[in-house]
């Protein structure tokens, strides 16, 4: 009953399939285990961005592959700086066509910890499971070629999901336009950065040196989940990101906690109590101007917000969770700024714990940013808040000097950051694109003012002129970022179907 009535309430747009997609899926069924097999090879090569020359050997497999797609133009694209990931670009030129997508995905990952990642799941062997190991699904054996693939089967590691998926749907969207001779309708670029998992660091360098050869009418940037009810969206923007390392210092030697435990202060204790006084119980910040700079909702974005399905019950649920953070709805909270707590470290837990008085403790903070923040203003409100809570503020290890002089001393290391990017809900190439996706699904659609994660769109604005919009496909299960990530199968599947309607944009 319920749903009946969240369905009437969604102003959504429906399309019939195109006959080009309903081919493309004939296509795809009976390529399906071509596909997944060159994907496992693909998955197989580790995409950390530090490791450079595994990131190599990644980038050389997507030329390749793309080229024996047919793609044209195939070739690395460098930024001044020695020695760092290249992105791959490649385009194919439609006669006759007036205008140019350019697709984005990356194709590095997150670093891994395979120790964390389940019992026999592997992040650079990609295993088949039939279902999500979190819910006690069991890793099985690919079938052989006169078996199918069932679509709620999952792939599991590194890249699975975020981002090789982006990168290897779009390519085999055109393989198989390419494939069943159906010409695009637009000029096609293609562009897969190889350090978005690392903070983009040159990605401004890469966009300056090929502005002309990166120019298009839009970016289409396929990363992210799907939304959590499992419906489809287009995004629209994006939040910023930056992050903070905090050390608070105790004794300069570990101390028996009976001897000094009273007299000398825990690092570990003064951090917490630190932390703690950066957020109230009701997960408001309390660092002063913490939300001022935000720019509230456009009456467009509010209202394409009300329409997005409810999910908290479901994610309560799912999570383990009681009581959410705020009171506010999960996609409001998402269009505010955040402080979130990565990691804490100390001395050791568990088996580790000894009775000391650790030497320091460190905290790993995350702050998101919405439009109207900027990343450096945004640390320098948690740095003065720190500084206002009695904490000598250092850059560097603390000299005796220091020491001899503060009762408090925190050291902050700053990493770079981006800022939000938000493209107008009514950009006319965008809500052609909205038109497209929803064709390709023949259902309905969400039309996301913002994602909770954060791509560097923010750069696309300023050194392309270019307003994106981001089609995810990954299932909102898939562990990305984290151990035991994951692929459903009918999303790649769905993947390839939505980049082929784009690929066929109407006027
Ligand atoms: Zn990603």
């Amino acid at each position: 009953m319920q749903k009946i009535f969240l369905f009437l309430l969604l102003p959504v747009i429906g399309f019939s399939q195109s006959a080009s997609v309903l081919k493309v899926r004939a296509y795809r069924q009976s390529n399906e285990h071509e596909l997944i097999s060159d994907y496992r090879q693909f998955l197989g090569i580790p995409n950390v961005a530090s490791d450079i020359d595994n990131i190599q050997r990644n980038a050389t497999w997507i030329m390749n592959h793309m080229r024996a797609k047919g793609i044209t133009q195939v070739q690395l694209l460098n930024g001044i700086t020695p020695n760092k990931p290249p992105a791959v670009y490649g385009e194919v030129v439609v006669p006759g066509a007036k205008e140019t997508i350019v697709f984005y995905a990356h194709y590095d990952g997150q670093p891994v910890d395979s120790s964390k990642w389940q019992t026999g799941l592997h992040p650079f062997r990609p295993q088949l499971v039939n279902g999500s190991v979190d819910m006690g699904a069991q890793i099985i054996e690919w079938p052989s070629k006169n078996q199918s693939y069932n679509p709620e089967w999952r792939i599991y590691g590194r890249g699975t999901s975020d981002d090789k998926a982006g990168v290897y749907t779009i390519i085999n969207a055109y393989a198989a336009l390419r494939a069943l001779n159906i010409q695009p309708t637009v000029n096609i670029k293609f562009f897969f950065e190889g350090e978005e998992e690392a903070g983009s660091t040159h990605l401004h360098e890469i966009f300056e040196q090929h502005k002309k050869l990166l120019e298009g009418d839009v970016w289409v940037i396929c990363d992210g989940p799907v939304h959590q009810s499992g419906t489809k969206q287009v995004v629209f923007g994006v939040r910023g990101d930056t992050h903070l390392e905090l050390t608070v210092f105790g004794p300069k030697r570990p101390l028996h906690s009976g001897h000094y435990g009273n007299w000398v202060p825990n690092p570990a204790m003064e951090l917490s109590r630190l932390l703690a006084s950066m957020k109230n119980d009701k997960g408001e910040v309390t660092i002063k101007g913490f939300y001022d700079d935000v720019i509230p909702l456009s009456e467009a974005e509010k209202k394409a917000l009300s329409s997005v399905p409810s999910v908290e019950e479901q994610l309560k649920k799912e999570l383990g969770i009681r009581k959410p953070e705020r009171t506010e709805s999960l996609n409001e909270t998402l269009n505010l700024p955040s402080l979130n707590i990565n990691g804490i470290q100390s001395a050791g837990v568990g088996k580790q714990s000894a009775n000391v008085i650790p030497t320091k403790a460190i905290a790993s903070i995350d702050l998101r940013l919405v439009a109207g923040n900027d990343w450096e203003r945004q640390q320098q409100k948690v740095i003065d808040h720190i500084n206002s809570m009695g904490f000598f503020v250092t850059y560097s290890e603390p000299t005796d000097q220091e020491r001899a002089t503060h009762d408090r001393i925190c050291m902050v290391k700053k990493s770079d950051g981006y800022n939000a990017q938000k493209t107008p809900m009514d950009n006319v190439m965008a809500q052609r694109i909205v038109k497209a996706v929803a064709s390709a699904l023949s259902s309905r659609l969400i039309e996301m003012p913002t994602l909770g994660g954060s791509l560097p769109l923010f750069i696309f604005e300023q050194k392309l002129k270019t307003q994106p919009v981001t089609i995810p496909i990954a299932n909102h299960d898939n562990n990305q970022h984290a151990e035991n990530e994951n692929i459903r199968i009918q999303n790649l599947w769905d993947g390839l179907e939505i980049f082929v309607s784009v690929m066929l944009l109407h006027k």
